[in-house]
C-alpha cells in the first residue's frame, strides 16, 4: 500500500491508518488482525492468546498519579485485552523506556507497580526490556493459554443478539474533566471519579463468566463505549439499539444537578475497563443465574439490529441529551 507523498499520521489517524496496513500482518490466528488479542495455535487443544498494550506517560498518565499506579494502569491495560478473549493471563513481559533524569527510587516503584498488578491478576511478570526515552513508556506483553473453541472473537454476533456490560460507564470521563479541566467535583463524586482514572482494574472475575457461557462476541472497552460498540457493528456489519445505557443513578443524578451531559460521558469516556459481550437472549436467563451464582454484576444494555452501522438510542437519556460520535483514536484529534 502506497501513501500519498506527505501525507501525515495526524491526517488520517490511528484507526484509518491501521486499516491500511492490516496487509502487513500474518494471520494464522483464531482471530482477526483487529481484534482485542492476537490467538496463535501452539497445539490441537490450545491456543495463545497474546497482546501488546503500550502507555506512554504523556497521553495516558493524568496528573496526580502515583508512580506505582502508572505501573498497575499499564499491566491492567493489556490484560484487560486477554481477559476479554475469555481467558485467564498467565505472564506478562514489560518493554519499558525511562528517560534518564527519573529518579532510581522512582523507577523502582513503578515496577513495583509492574508486579504488584501483574500479582492481583494471579499472573507472573517475566522482565522485558529497558531502554531510555525522553518519556515514560511501557509496553505490556501479556498472554494466556485457552482451548481454541473458548476464544471469544469480535465478530459473530447476529441480529437480536443482546448486549451486555460488566460494568457502568461515565466516572472516568467525568475524571478527565476534574483532572484536565478543572471541573469541581465534590464529596463521594471526586472519590469515585479519581478512583475509576487512578485505579482502574481488569475484570479478571468474569473470566469464569465467560468460560461457562456460549459467549458469541466480546470486546474490551477501553477505547470508550461508544467507540466500542461501533467497534462491534462494523465487524459483523450490524446495527444496535442502545435500551439501557450503563450508568450508575448517582452518577446522572450528579450529571443533571451539574448541567454535564451524562450520554456525553458515558459513550465518550473511555478507560473504564469494562466488557462488553454479546449472547444469544435464549442464552439470557442461564447468564443472569450463573452470574448471580458468581455474584456478578452485570448490565443488559442493547440488542443487535440488521441496520447496518445503526446506532439507535431506546433509552431515556437518550432523548433529553446527544452525543458526538467519538472514541479515542491517536494520532489525530476527532
Ligand atoms: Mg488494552
Amino acid at each position: 500500500m502506497n501513501f500519498r507523498k506527505n501525507l501525515k499520521l495526524s491526517d488520517i489517524g490511528e484507526k484509518e491508518f491501521l486499516k491500511k496496513i492490516f496487509a502487513n500482518i500474518d494471520t494464522p490466528s483464531v482471530l482477526g488482525v483487529n481484534d482485542d488479542a492476537s490467538a496463535f495455535s501452539i497445539s490441537e487443544n490450545s491456543v495463545l492468546l497474546i497482546n501488546a498494550d503500550m502507555l506512554v506517560s504523556e497521553t495516558d498518565i493524568l496528573p496526580g498519579t502515583s508512580l506505582k499506579q502508572i505501573g498497575k494502569k499499564a499491566v491492567t491495560m493489556s490484560v484487560s485485552d486477554i481477559i476479554a478473549k475469555g481467558t485467564f493471563p498467565l505472564g506478562c513481559l514489560a518493554s519499558i523506556c525511562f528517560p534518564p533524569s527519573l529518579e532510581v527510587n522512582d523507577a523502582q516503584e513503578i515496577l513495583v507497580g509492574i508486579k504488584e498488578m501483574t500479582r492481583e491478576y494471579n499472573s507472573f511478570f517475566l522482565g522485558g526490556d529497558l531502554n531510555q526515552s525522553t518519556d515514560i513508556i511501557i509496553d505490556i506483553i501479556s498472554f494466556g493459554i485457552t482451548q481454541p473453541d473458548r476464544v471469544i472473537s469480535r465478530k459473530g454476533v447476529n441480529p437480536g443478539d443482546i448486549l451486555f456490560a460488566t460494568g457502568t460507564f461515565g466516572w472516568t470521563a467525568l475524571g478527565f474533566k476534574l483532572l484536565l479541566e478543572n471541573l469541581y467535583v465534590e464529596g463521594e463524586y471526586k472519590i469515585k471519579s479519581l478512583k475509576s482514572v487512578y485505579e482502574p482494574r481488569a475484570k479478571l472475575e468474569y473470566v469464569k463468566l465467560f468460560e461457562a457461557l456460549p459467549i458469541k462476541a466480546s470486546i474490551d472497552s477501553s477505547d470508550g463505549l461508544y467507540s466500542s460498540i461501533h467497534e462491534l457493528l462494523s465487524v459483523n456489519n450490524l446495527g444496535f439499539s442502545l435500551t439501557h445505557l450503563p450508568v450508575d443513578e448517582s452518577f446522572v443524578s450528579y450529571c443533571k444537578k451539574e448541567g454535564l451531559n451524562p450520554l456525553e460521558l458515558a459513550m465518550n469516556g473511555g478507560e473504564e475497563f469494562e466488557i462488553l459481550f454479546a449472547i444469544d437472549k435464549k442464552e439470557k436467563n442461564n447468564l443472569l443465574k450463573e452470574a448471580k451464582k458468581m455474584n456478578l454484576t452485570i448490565i443488559e444494555i442493547g440488542y443487535f439490529t440488521s441496520n447496518s452501522l445503526e446506532l439507535n438510542i431506546e433509552d431515556e437519556i437518550g432523548e433529553v441529551y446527544s452525543f458526538n460520535k467519538k472514541g479515542f483514536v491517536h494520532f489525530k484529534e476527532v
